[in-house]
């Protein structure tokens, strides 16, 4: 049951059928892609009545599209969310909220070690509108909290983090934003909503890179935010219809179609990803492993505590650096060497050219990233195939 008394279904089943029903046409048991840019009206009361949202229907593919619709409502249904708008991609969804909420004077408090990408608009563009950013500590909560306290508009976290996956105590930091009235931000991209639904915690907007997990093919690009409040919803996507970071039609479809797996997905993925980060422990020519699976990960009990289960995202460093790096990753069989995650395909990258490519030496370095650092995102492969593979290219290390 939600919090409504209506009956909700769990998340495999929802997966598979949530969202799709009020967009099936003609007995077809799939979603048509809609391609179609405009919608014609030939009653001129009919048309000005869904043009300024009294009656249900699309007017421009800008502001709404069918085929995108059953994908909002796919995941608004998995994160047991009121409401949902989506983006082109993760970044405009995360770029558009911000936007939206934010006026020059204001001040936003966030992690150091959010995506590269969010870090970018946090350290170059943010300030360039007068928006004063404070970055902590990724997981020194007592930090989080002294500078929440010291008032800001919104509180901008991410939990598991790119790519060293360090876990924030979702609902410690809410109680602490409502102290002085901040809205809170999650990304939740790498739990998705299998393992973490944010909005219980009474988290103000959860987005996502449905590039990632949600799609989870490396073939679509796209974002959603989600929330509990509708108006705030209409507000963040007013502003995307007008800013036009609209998600495509065919984005949309692939993206449904690759969220039917997603719990059959993601359940493999954490299986596999911990028995690979037990295997990388205990290698000799490992430096660290990063996963919150892990007992001894310094934030294992906040994981297990707002987590099903700790994801397909692990992260490790080799003995030897980036030349270490350079001699056995290429030797990998079963990854492809590219800068996604969440995929089918196990997929491994160094930080220093995947997530934070943005930054300089410099940054990675104040941001605890080694540059030997490599990102592992678990694919759907059999696991002993993984760390067969796994273990040949790391014998490459001298
Ligand atoms: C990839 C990613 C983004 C950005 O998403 P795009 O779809 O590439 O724009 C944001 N947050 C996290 C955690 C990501 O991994």
């Amino acid at each position: 049951m939600d919090n409504k008394g209506k009956k909700v279904v769990k998340k495999g089943t929802q997966s598979v059928w949530a969202g799709e029903k009020d967009y099936l046409v003609h007995g077809a048991t799939q979603v048509p892609v809609v391609h179609s840019v405009s919608f014609g009206y030939n009653d001129i009361d009919d048309w000005f009545e869904v043009a300024i949202g009294n009656k249900p229907g699309h007017i421009y593919g800008r502001n709404t599209n069918p085929t995108v619709q059953a994908f909002e409502d796919k995941v608004k249904e998995l994160e047991g969310a009121e409401a949902v708008t989506s983006f082109s991609t993760g970044m405009a969804a995360i770029s558009n909220s911000l936007a939206t909420a934010l006026t020059p004077g204001d001040r936003v408090v966030s992690i150091k070690d959010t995506y590269g990408g969010t870090n970018k608009i946090f350290s170059e563009f943010l300030p360039k509108l007068n928006i004063d950013v404070t970055l902590c500590e990724t997981g020194n909560h007592e930090e989080m909290e002294k500078e929440v306290r010291k008032g800001c508009k919104i509180l901008y976290l991410e939990t598991p983090t790119n790519p060293t996956v360090k876990i924030t105590d979702i609902e410690r930091m809410v109680k602490v934003a409502r102290e002085v009235g901040a809205l809170v931000y999650v990304d939740n991209t790498f739990a998705t909503p299998i393992l973490q639904n944010p909005l219980e915690y009474g988290v103000d907007l959860v987005i996502h890179s449905a590039t990632k997990f949600l799609g989870g093919h490396a073939d679509a690009l796209g974002g959603v935010a989600v929330s509990n409040n509708k108006e705030f919803i209409e507000q963040i996507y007013h502003y995307r219809e007008i800013n036009g970071a609209s998600l495509d039609p065919m984005a949309a479809y692939l993206l449904l179609r690759g969220m039917k797996t997603l719990q059959l997905r993601v359940k493999q993925q954490c299986e596999s990803a911990l028995k690979i980060a037990n295997y990388l422990k205990n290698h000799e020519k490992v430096e660290a492993v990063f996963y919150p699976g892990l007992e001894d990960h310094p934030n294992h009990d906040i994981a297990k505590k707002q987590m099903r289960d700790y994801g397909g995202m692990l992260s490790f460093s080799v003995k030897g650096e980036l030349d270490s790096v350079r001699s056995f990753l290429p030797k990998l069989k079963y990854a492809n060497k590219a800068a996604n995650l969440g995929a089918v395909e196990t997929t491994v990258g160094p930080a220093r050219t995947t997530s934070h490519i943005e930054n300089t030496p410099e940054e990675r370095a104040a941001l605890g990233i080694p540059e030997g650092l490599v990102r592992y995102s678990v694919g759907i492969e059999n696991v002993e195939d993984l760390i067969e593979d796994l273990d040949q290219a790391l014998s490459y290390i001298k």
